[in-house]
């Protein structure tokens, strides 16, 4: 019998009313897993307004207080941590220790958010004019809105939630309605961690739910994680109702694999890059640039790793692969694959149409190398998010570098080579948020920012470290003098500093 969920308002679980529900399925067996409530424009109100009603007295409540909230949070999120994951591996496939992986990611933001006092201290400069003093604060926003995509559950959600409380915020989280039970269970955590009923919300919806949000006055901010369509839409349609917005997009992550590489080095960055978590990360690499005679030598190495990948379900602890997180995504990936064939790119390992005993009706695709991919196909062009790597050969580094730049996206970037110079080059002048050097998926720890460039982002700001307490607060600078100051007597001109 397939569980029905509920949502997550004003302190407790409540079930949905619109009528309308959503099939979350067991991406290992195919099979519905559980009927999550679409929630109407009313109810996403309802939340809304639990949310605006706890804001005045959690804004008040000191940056100390909340801090140790955050402390217990974490506490609670550590002792529910194989849980949690467990339910990231139900829902999303991904096997269980990259779950876990995902978890501590997410973990690591609450720790970041521990740290608010120090954060929201502010500035303070004595005499900006004589016995007059001047400091900046940073004040909450009010209620802020969350819609999270399905391929990290837990860390994304946490990627906006803790900051955004920790600050004095109040929030709504909109999880993907294919994976959202790890999100209640983190409300349910929140509510025993000491967060005041109507800090934390959750509703459970899709579109129609987002919208509502979006076009909600009382709602302060949006931030958002998911496809490119989607960010840019939320950004427009967010920032038209006069919001403050962050949308965070796709991805077509480059590794540049430079001649004087460490091959096996490459080559191990590249299988867990491109095939972990089935390749449904933003931060997946799944293009691999092979400058000059690093073609043959990667490709030596990839097409046995590949082929040797060990795809099952997530709780199988000798699997490196799940499936992919819905039938639909399944048929999307696999006709990219058909799609890359017909475009004349060489598919040197065909994963399609794989089964697996005992888990028929799973969702599962093999990992998949393309050859010879140019930068004309649509395969190297759109984000295809699955277990498909495409090998561009070029000729040299400044090709691998401009191919890299006038991708529309520029998420992460990654270089491999033992030449110093190369690197120094490649970190000063490569179009993405996020690089790394010899390190193939460089995702920024929580006290750094997560963040790409272009079509990758929508918004100013980054998540989480500092970009994510700018993003969830407004500055305020005050000026203040008291009587027993220097009276100047009215002044008709511009004042200055005397
Ligand atoms: P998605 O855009 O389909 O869904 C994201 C969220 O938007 C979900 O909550 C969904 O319910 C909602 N949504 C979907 N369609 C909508 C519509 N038409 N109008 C309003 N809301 C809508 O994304 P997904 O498939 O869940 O996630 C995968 C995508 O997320 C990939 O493109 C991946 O690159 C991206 N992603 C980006 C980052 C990043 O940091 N840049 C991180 C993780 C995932």
């Amino acid at each position: 019998m397939a569980r029905t969920l509920r949502h997550f308002i004003g302190g407790r679980m409540i079930e949905g009313t619109s009528g309308a529900f959503g099939d979350v399925f067991n991406p290992a067996t195919g099979e519905v897993a559980a009927s999550v409530p679409l929630a109407s424009p009313d109810e996403v109100r309802g939340a809304i307004a639990a949310a605006e009603a706890a804001f005045p007295a959690w804004a008040g409540t000191t940056p100390l207080r909340r801090a140790r909230v955050m402390f217990r949070f974490k506490d609670l999120i550590e002792q529910h941590l194989d849980e949690l994951a467990r339910l990231v591996t139900d829902e999303h496939g991904k096997v269980l220790e990259d779950a876990r992986g995902s978890v501590t990611r997410g973990l690591e933001v609450v720790e970041f958010a521990c740290g608010i006092p120090h954060l929201l201290k502010g500035e303070f400069t004595e005499n900006v004019g004589t016995a007059i003093d001047s400091w900046s604060v940073r004040q909450p926003l009010g209620v802020c809105a969350g819609i999270t995509p399905f391929n990290f559950p837990v860390m994304v959600p946490l990627w906006m939630v803790p900051v955004a409380l920790a600050c004095g915020n109040t929030f709504v989280l909109k999880p993907s309605e294919k994976v959202p039970s790890a999100a209640l269970k983190l409300a349910e955590l929140a509510k025993e961690a000491g967060v005041p009923d109507g800090v934390f919300n959750v509703v459970n919806g899709a579109r129609e739910a987002v919208e509502t949000l979006l076009a909600d006055p009382r709602i302060a901010s949006v931030s958002f994680v998911g496809s490119e369509p989607v960010a840019r839409h939320v950004y427009e349609t967010g920032c038209a109702h006069g919001k403050r917005v962050q949308a965070l997009a796709g991805a077509k992550n480059h590794m540049i694999v430079m001649p004087d590489a460490d091959f096996d080095l490459a080559t191990d960055g590249l299988m867990g890059a491109a095939y972990g978590s089935a390749g449904e990360r933003c931060m997946a690499v799944s293009v691999a640039v092979a400058v000059g005679k690093a073609g043959d030598a990667l490709m030596d190495r990839l097409v046995p790793r590949v082929q040797g990948l060990k795809v099952g379900p997530g709780t199988d602890p000798s699997s490196e692969m799940g499936p992919l997180v819905t039938a639909q995504h399944l048929e999307k990936v696999s006709g990219y694959v058909d799609l890359g064939v017909r475009e004349g790119a060489d598919l040197v390992v065909d994963g399609r149409g794989l089964k697996l005993q005992g888990y028929e009706n799973g969702f599962y695709i093999g990992g998949c190398l393309f050859d010879n991919v140019t930068t004309e196909m649509k395969i190297y062009r759109d984000e295809i998010f699955g277990p498909v790597l495409s090998v561009v050969r070029v000729p040299d580094f400044e090709t691998a570098l401009r191919i890299t730049n006038d991708h529309p996206f520029g998420n992460g970037a990654a270089l491999f080579t033992r030449d110093g110079d190369a690197a120094r080059e490649f970190s000063s002048r490569v179009a993405a948020g996020m690089v790394g050097i010899n390190v193939p998926i460089p995702v920024p720890m929580a006290f750094h920012s997560f963040g790409g460039w272009k079509q990758s982002i929508y918004g100013d700001h980054y998540m989480h470290g500092p970009e994510g307490v700018r993003f969830f607060t407004k500055l305020k600078t005050i000026t203040s003098r008291w009587p027993t100051g220097i009276r100047a007597g009215a002044e008709y001109t511009m004042p200055v500093s005397r």
